[in-house]
């Protein structure tokens, strides 16, 4: 059979792009006038999403040419500033870093100058609202909104109250300043905890007629609009902080300090500030360079914003699925179309919890930005536009169909024999006895089939059974049935924290034991009235790890008969009291020296405090920050080798 030949006729859809182009033009528009106004329908961040997909589809587009929006009609005073103010261009990558810096040499090659990436001006970008003051005499005059670039509104009266404004400066002529209307987290926390985003919280309090609330506001200075007898940015800054006003943090260094100063920032400095910064402004150092280099679009050439990857993609709800896990709390999932995101295809997305999902009122069908940040999971930041009712949170757990009840911002499943939480139980104790072999999937085909509903029937476990289930076969199989049963006998902290019982860490199974319970015989017979007495563990947690043995007491006796209880720990180990912490990587797995330290009787801690005794480190000559924190609280330097030798175990293992 031959293929059919099309002879015409017949009524294609439109193209979906030029539809969907339209569509996205459109709200670009709309949601930009909204920006501009003060109240924002969408975040930055799903504006940016929707401009970089309008741009894949059609970059003429006219909605990405415009810069700010036509000022609105509100009752504030249109003002229009002296200089009109600009916009930045952006850079996201360091390979777009470095072609801004080539596009300023070649341009500087014209006058026989060098390029400009031996010195660079470096400040916080900040996210917030822009605002020009103008002092005259020394006094705060006005205070202008950014508006439209050329006209904005004279909210000075709000500006007044805002903090970092001081009212009288040293300077006598006439300056104009600009900055950022910020929140700061902890004037969020303390009075704006309503708001979804703290841009927007700053930008409509900033605007508001009465002014109620500028007193909690921060104004960050960032830029003298007016000619300065300063050489360089690094001078300006220095003007700004002489004169009392609060900015930015600022840097001077050359490309490599920028790049190095840039993945700090992503890395930790970032989340340390008291407010929000999307990026690194990145600036010629040297003024004169700067008017040199001019403006295109009225955007400077020489000033490039460094942002942050934030990467989001929109994309639809398929579904709403709500997981039980193991410690029995509900997630809640959306299942949206395929999306890429930093290389992977998002399919899920979670939604946290079930305050989350009233909060965000997302329904099947909606518009929503994802976001994938610093490879966590796929997470929902917003619905986009909603498609119509939302979703009911479900009355009952979807694995075991017992009621769900809520506690906080969860739901919870409370069924013990939920095969939820049984898989949580199993891997719980597979992790606390340090036997790594044992994947998250074969314990969840383990439970699911029924082979395992607790601890001791992992120890019945057959080569058979597992190289049935499980594809790699019986020499694996061989082998996780050997490290688990490696880990025979137990120590009683070890058996204590694996049973995974609510509240119940290896801190407190340790404190037990160094207070005189150093068998389980001892402690399955102690009232919580006696547990409450041991120093550090109070009342609550002493019902809970009584009521949480006798839940158990069945589980715990099938395993004792089977010889496979806890041995009677000594109170004192050879790392007793002593705390560690690791870094780097190590020979052995992570967890498996992190059990052995517990074993013996050490603490792990996860960071380096003064309180740290031992940094486990591959490199002892490290120059990491825990490193020389470490050095600098005279916690001691170790490799894995010494804590062999600490525990008195030797070389071959
Ligand atoms: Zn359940």
């Amino acid at each position: 059979m031959t293929a059919p030949r099309h002879l015409g006729g017949g009524l294609d859809a439109a193209p979906t792009a030029v539809v969907r182009a339209a569509e996205l033009g459109s709200r670009i528009e709309r949601y930009r006038d909204a920006y501009y106004r003060g109240e924002p329908l969408v975040s930055d961040a799903a504006f940016d999403a929707l401009e970089d997909e309008l741009r894949g589809l059609e970059p003429g587009h006219a909605a990405l040419a415009r810069v700010g929006a036509t000022p609105a009609s509100k009752e504030w005073e249109k003002a229009r500033h002296t200089i009109p103010m600009g916009s930045l261009n952006k850079v996201t990558t360091e390979d777009e870093l470095d072609e801004w810096l080539a596009r300023c040499a070649e341009l500087l090659a014209k006058d026989a100058r060098s390029g400009i990436a031996a010195a660079l001006f470096v400040a916080e970008k900040l996210d917030g609202l822009s605002v020009e003051l103008i002092y005259s005499g020394g006094r705060l005059q006005d205070g202008l909104t950014r508006g439209d670039g050329e006209i904005g509104e004279r909210i000075t009266a709000n500006v007044r109250r805002m903090r970092g404004v001081p009212s009288r400066i040293a300077y006598d002529g006439t300056l104009s300043v600009r900055g950022e209307i910020i929140l700061r987290s902890s004037d969020r926390a303390a009075h704006f905890a309503d708001y979804s985003s703290t841009r927007n919280a700053a930008a409509g309090t900033a605007r508001r007629l009465d002014g109620v609330g500028c007193e909690h506001l921060t104004v960050l200075v960032y830029d003298v609009a007016d000619e300065l007898e300063l050489a360089t940015e690094s001078a300006k800054h220095a003007f700004l902080l002489s004169l009392g006003f609060a900015t930015p943090h600022g840097f001077a260094g050359d490309v490599e300090a920028v790049r190095s100063l840039y993945r700090e920032y992503n890395e930790r400095r970032r989340a340390a500030l008291d407010y929000e910064i999307d990026g690194l402004v990145v600036r010629a150092d040297d003024l004169r360079v700067q008017a040199e280099l001019g403006e295109l679009n009225r955007r400077p050439r020489g000033v490039v914003a460094f942002k942050f990857p934030s990467p989001v993609k929109l994309t639809r709800v398929k579904a709403i699925v709500w997981d039980t896990g193991p410690s029995g709390r509900v997630t809640p999932v959306a299942e949206v179309d395929g999306v890429e995101l930093v290389g992977a295809m998002v399919r899920r997305a979670s939604l946290h919890n079930v305050a989350n999902v009233r909060r965000l009122g997302i329904g099947v069908g909606d518009e929503v930005m994802v976001s994938r940040r610093n490879d966590v999971i796929p997470y929902v930041e917003e619905v986009v536009a909603s498609a119509g009712a939302p979703v009911e949170p479900p009355i009952s757990c979807g694995v075991c169909g017992s009621r769900l009840r809520p506690e906080g911002e969860y739901l919870l499943c409370r069924e013990d024999s939920c095969p939820a939480r049984v898989e949580g139980r199993i891997r719980n104790w597979i992790d606390a006895v340090g036997a790594l072999e044992w994947g998250d999937k074969l314990v969840h085909t383990l439970v699911g089939q029924g082979l395992v509903r607790e601890p001791f029937d992992l120890y019945k476990l057959t080569v058979d059974d597992l190289a049935s289930l499980d594809r790699h076969g019986k020499k694996s199989a061989a082998n996780a049935l050997g490290q688990l049963r490696s880990r025979l006998p137990l120590r009683l902290p070890t058996f204590l924290a694996a049973l995974g019982i609510e509240g119940f860490s290896t801190q407190t199974a340790r404190l037990l034991v160094s207070a005189g319970y150093n068998d389980l015989e001892r402690l399955l017979s102690a009232t919580a009235a006696e547990l409450a007495l041991i120093d550090g563990l109070g009342d609550i947690k002493a019902r809970m790890v009584v009521e949480g043995l006798a839940a158990r007491a069945s589980e715990i006796e099938r395993l004792r008969e089977a010889g496979l209880g806890p041995l009677a720990s000594e109170a004192v180990g050879p790392l007793d009291g002593k705390s560690f912490c690791m870094t780097g990587t190590q020979r052995r797995p992570r967890r498996e020296l992190e059990v052995l330290i517990e074993e013996h009787g050490g603490r792990m801690l996860t960071g380096v405090t003064k309180e740290l005794d031992y940094l486990i480190i591959d490199d002892l000559a490290s120059t990491s920050s825990k490193a020389v924190k470490a050095r600098k609280y005279g916690t001691r330097l170790i490799g894995e080798e010494d804590l062999n030798a600490m525990i008195g175990i030797s070389e071959a293992l």
